[in-house]
């Protein structure tokens, strides 16, 4: 029902998780990624996939699209020309792809990579840093925008610090705190060094209080599945409606957040009272702070 989403109008943010749940990697610390997709699945997700695609190219007002499955996108060829299809929409401001990197490159011609940009998380148990590194020189020399990112485990630090070291300067690293346990999992010294490598680790360390904040998300920013179910953020079940409905758009307003705390960076940079869109303004889904490349 195509027709439906031309009711909507409204500037949009749109994090995407899908059926998809399979990976190529194997991290120890993932908790999800670890189902083998049948055919009949990965069916069942490039229709759904499709679906969402038609919906966005469909719409009318400028669009932002974040790809955040539990599993590896983008190498699946379905996911390679989705970002490839949206990437050419005139009101397509940003698709957006958490990932880990690992997949050939040769798709990216067909991407305008204007309005590309990848979130691209280091795991150090599946791939070295050399290899990394120059996958990300392969990446900037292509033109492409792209945060990485590292779980802060303590006894890695100098596993971090070698993967800052090789990066290029231009290239944010950021931290995130080591399965939501936040400074008392780190010495104090520990803790100086992941600073001085990622300078706004200390964001990614709190848990903010968040109920009764205004947050972004509901408003200008939603989640949705597979079947076009819409919630207002990944961390709140409640849905408020389905992109696929006329009048959708309906649902979409100001209002203050349900749950006590948000402390993950994809949920927290909407959250209105930390000021975290001129932080990062420009990267916000993509986790790149403002003017970074002049660091
Ligand atoms: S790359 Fe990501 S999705 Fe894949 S196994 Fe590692 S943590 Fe899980
Ligand atoms: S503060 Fe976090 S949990 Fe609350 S609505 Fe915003 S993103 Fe969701």
């Amino acid at each position: 029902m195509l027709g439906d989403s031309q009711t909507i109008a409204k500037p949009l943010s749109i994090l995407y998780r899908g059926f998809l749940s399979s990976c190529n990697y194997a991290c120890g610390y993932c908790p999800f990624a670890k189902h083998l997709e049948t055919p009949a699945e990965h069916q069942r997700d490039a229709a759904a996939l499709e679906r969402f695609v038609q919906w966005v190219e469909a719409r009318a007002a400028p669009t932002s699209v974040f790809f955040t499955p539990y599993g590896e996108a983008l190498v699946r060829s379905r996911y390679q020309k989705a970002v490839q299809r949206l990437s050419r929409l005139p009101h397509l401001e940003k698709v957006v792809v958490q990932t880990n990197g690992s997949w050939g490159l040769d798709w990216l011609t067909g991407v305008n990579l204007q309005k590309l940009a990848l979130w691209i998380t280091f795991h150090p148990s599946e791939t070295s840093i050399e290899k990394f590194v120059t996958r990300a020189t392969l990446l900037l020399e292509r033109g492409v925008r792209f945060s990485v990112g590292v779980v802060g485990i303590r006894e890695n630090l100098e596993g971090i610090q070698n993967l800052r070291d090789q990066l290029p300067d231009s290239v944010y690293l950021w931290i995130n705190a080591f399965d939501r346990r936040g400074r008392d999992y780190y010495t104090p010294d520990t803790l100086k060094r992941l600073i001085q490598i990622d300078p706004y680790f200390a964001l990614n360390l709190e848990r903010y209080p968040a109920r009764g904040q205004d947050c972004h998300a509901g408003n200008s920013v939603i989640s949705i599945d597979s079947y076009g179910i819409a919630r207002r953020c990944h961390f709140i079940e409640m849905p408020i409606g389905n992109i696929y409905e006329l009048e959708f758009e309906q649902q979409l307003k100001p209002k203050p957040c349900t749950r006590a705390v948000c402390d993950c960076h994809i949920g927290y940079v909407h959250l209105e009272s930390l000021g975290l869109y001129d932080v990062f303004e420009g990267g916000i889904l993509e986790r790149i702070p403002k003017n970074w490349s002049i660091h």
